[in-house]
C-alpha cells in the first residue's frame, strides 16, 4: 500500500483534486490518503501557508498531490510552493502536455516540457536600492548536469528519441551558455541514440504554436519551463490540460500546471483533467504504471467520446467529467 498525501490548497485547488481522487479511488486499490493544509487554510489555523508538520507529513508519505495556491503581492510573502520544492529538493519539473481533443485552428502536440525547478529566476533573490531593484539569477553546473541526466533518463523511459535545449544562450552568455555546453556535452556522452536539438526560447515559443510537432522532450531552465509549459497547454485546449510533476532524489509532489484560478471557484466549471491526469503521473511514479493507465484511458475515452468540459465550450462541469470518468473506469 502507497500512502499519498493530498494538499487541495486554495481556490479550485479543493475542487480538482476532490474530483482527482475519486479518479484515483475508483481505479487502484493500492493507495491510501492522509490530508495536509496549505495556502489559506493553513494561514488561518496556524499563520503561516506550509507548517513545518505538512512538511513533516509530505516527508513521511511515498508521494504527494497538491492542488494550487493562490499567490500574494505583499514582497515578504514565503511562497509556500517554492518553499517545498526547496525542502524537499525537488529539482526536476516534468510537464508532459498532449492534445485529447482535436480542434479545427491547433496542430496536435505530445511533448513533454521538463523544467530546472531549483534555481534560475526562482531563488527569490531579489535587492532593492533607490534606483530600482536586482533580481539575482542562478544557474549551476549541478543544477544543469542533474536536470539534463533527468531529460535523459526520461527521454530512454517514454521512449522518446529527441531532446530540445530550449536557451537564451546568444544574451546570457555565461548563465545559459554554461547550461547549453552541458547539455551538449551530456548528449555526447549519456544521450547516445537520442537526437540533440538546440533552439533559442523565443523562437520555441512560436514554433511550439505553429509547429508542435517538431519537439518531443524540452529540457529548459525554469522560467522559460514555466511560460513555455503554458504555451504548450494552451495548444493542447487550456491550462485544465497539464499536469506536472515536481521531483527529486527522495520525495515527488505532481499538481496541474495550473493556478488556483479564483475567478472560476466554486461555480462547478472547473476541469480536473490536469490533476486527475497528475495523479495517474504520481501512480506511474509510484511503480502503479497499470493502474496510472487505467486512469488516462478513462480520461481519453471521455473526450474520444465527445464529451467536452465547459472550458472547452462544451457542458460538462467538474462533477459530470468525474462521474463519466469514474462510470467509465468501473466498466
Ligand atoms: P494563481 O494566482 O493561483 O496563479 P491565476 O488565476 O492567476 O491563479 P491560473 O489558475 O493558472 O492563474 O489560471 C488562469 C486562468 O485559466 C484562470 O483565470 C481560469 O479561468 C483558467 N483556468 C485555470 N485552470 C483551469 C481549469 N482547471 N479549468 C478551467 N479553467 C481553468
Amino acid at each position: 500500500m502507497k500512502t499519498v498525501c493530498v494538499l487541495p490548497g486554495d481556490g479550485i485547488g479543493p475542487e480538482v483534486i476532490g474530483s482527482a481522487e475519486k479518479i484515483l479511488v475508483a481505479s487502484s486499490n493500492s493507495i491510501e490518503f492522509v490530508r495536509g493544509d496549505i495556502g489559506e487554510s493553513s494561514f488561518k489555523k496556524y499563520g503561516t501557508y506550509l507548517t513545518k508538520d505538512t512538511l513533516g507529513l509530505m516527508k513521511s508519505c511515498d508521494s504527494c498531490l497538491f492542488g494550487a495556491v493562490t499567490s500574494k503581492e505583499a514582497p515578504d510573502y514565503d511562497s509556500p510552493v517554492l518553499r517545498f520544492r526547496k525542502e524537499l529538493d525537488l529539482y526536476a519539473n516534468l510537464r508532459p502536455v498532449r492534445t485529447l481533443v482535436r480542434m479545427p485552428s491547433r496542430e496536435p502536440i505530445d511533448v513533454v516540457i521538463i523544467r530546472e525547478n531549483s534555481e534560475g529566476m526562482y531563488t527569490q533573490n531579489e535587492v532593492y536600492d533607490d534606483k530600482g531593484v536586482t533580481t539575482m539569477r542562478r544557474v549551476s553546473k549541478l543544477a544543469c548536469e542533474r536536470i539534463v541526466s533527468f531529460a535523459i533518463g526520461q527521454a530512454r523511459k517514454s521512449m522518446r528519441r529527441k531532446i530540445t535545449c530550449v536557451h537564451k544562450a546568444n544574451v546570457l552568455r555565461a548563465s545559459d551558455g554554461l547550461f547549453l555546453t552541458i547539455f551538449r556535452d551530456m548528449m555526447r556522452s549519456d544521450g547516445k541514440g537520442l537526437t540533440a536539438s538546440e533552439q533559442l526560447v523565443d523562437s520555441a515559443a512560436m514554433r511550439l504554436l505553429t509547429e508542435p510537432s517538431s519537439f518531443d522532450v524540452i529540457v529548459t531552465l525554469n522560467l522559460y519551463g514555466d511560460i513555455l509549459s503554458d504555451v504548450a497547454a494552451g495548444v493542447a485546449g487550456g491550462l485544465g490540460f497539464a499536469p506536472s510533476g515536481n521531483i527529486g532524489p527522495k520525495f515527488s509532489v505532481f499538481e496541474p500546471a495550473h493556478g488556483s484560478a479564483p475567478d472560476i471557484m466554486g461555480k462547478g466549471v472547473a476541469n480536473p483533467t490536469a490533476a486527475t491526469l497528475a495523479g495517474a503521473m504520481m501512480l506511474r511514479h509510484l511503480g502503479l504504471q497499470k493502474d496510472a493507465e487505467t486512469v488516462e484511458h478513462a480520461v481519453g475515452d471521455f473526450y474520444a467520446s465527445g464529451h467536452l468540459t465547459v472550458d472547452l465550450g462544451g457542458r460538462h462541469g467538474s462533477e459530470s467529467f468525474t462521474d463519466h470518468v469514474v462510470k467509465s473506469i468501473r466498466r
